[in-house]
């Protein structure tokens, strides 16, 4: 299958049409972004790992009953997916405090919940992706009451599977983002990407971060770190 027409370029992925117009192939870069494209780097490795983590975690979901848009990994870098509309929610859950949750509660980082929360960001770079709650998501019309009993359903059973795969690896799941989007018959699909960029991972033992907030941060060890879970991955498969 080929890429033909770029039909976005987002700030870590380019999407591409190809000659079936339900399915895309996304293509992962190594460009790395924070504070909504404020702070630009490289991570040299990255587009490569977050390829190749993403979609044998998408496989593994599919097996868990969560649908996902994977279909096969054409390269390194390259899948094709099918293609969605995005839903634009940021689905954050998260299972210890960190980031912005710290930050905006006045907590310090490390305080493990009783249940995991769930939250949703408003998907919109304008806006800087302003949080939101179930009903201003459907005042605003960004899905509808069935979708977001969907999307929290499955967002859950993400983080049961996710929360025991890393434990596994030796590595505490502290939060992360999922994407959801609509099949043009309007099934609901894990879409996007699972990932170092998109996960907050610490090592179970000496909670050293090994995500992107070391690049956020300015930790050093980044190429080190993302390699380091993915090893760790595919140790464990
Ligand atoms: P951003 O848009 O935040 O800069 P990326 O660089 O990761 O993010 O760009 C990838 C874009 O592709 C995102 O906007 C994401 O919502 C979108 N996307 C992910 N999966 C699919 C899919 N299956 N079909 C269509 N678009 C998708
Ligand atoms: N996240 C993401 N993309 C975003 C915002 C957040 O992938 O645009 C992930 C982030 O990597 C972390 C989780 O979602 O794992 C929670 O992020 P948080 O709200 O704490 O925001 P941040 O500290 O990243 O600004």
């Amino acid at each position: 299958m080929q890429k033909l027409e770029l039909l976005y370029e987002g700030k870590a992925k380019k999407v591409y049409a190809t000659d079936d117009p339900a399915l895309v192939i996304v293509d992962y870069k190594d460009d790395a972004t924070a504070f909504n494209g404020a702070k630009k780097g490289t991570i040299a490795g990255k587009g490569v790992i977050n390829n190749q983590m993403t979609n044998r975690f998408m496989a593994k979901l599919e097996t868990a009953g969560v649908p996902t848009h994977f279909v096969r990994e054409l390269s390194e870098r390259e899948t094709v997916v099918k293609k969605v509309s995005i839903v634009p929610l940021e689905v954050i859950i998260r299972n210890i405090s960190a980031g912005s949750f710290a930050k905006r509660y006045g907590v310090e980082e490390g305080i493990v919940f009783d249940e995991p929360t769930i939250e949703f960001s408003y998907k919109c770079d304008a806006l800087d992706d302003p949080l939101l709650n179930t009903s201003h998501a459907l005042a605003l019309k960004l899905a509808t009451p069935e979708e977001i009993a969907v999307i929290e359903k499955y967002a859950f059973a993400v983080n049961d599977f996710l929360k025991s795969f890393w434990s596994s690896c030796g590595v505490t799941l502290v939060d992360f983002k999922l994407e959801f989007g609509r099949l043009a018959d309007g099934r609901l699909v894990l879409a996007d990407e699972i990932s170092p960029d998109t996960c907050r991972l610490w090592d179970s033992k000496t909670h050293e971060k090994l995500d992107k907030d070391r690049f956020r941060r300015d930790l050093g060890g980044v190429e080190g770190a993302y390699a380091e879970v993915m090893r760790r991955m595919m140790e464990a498969l």
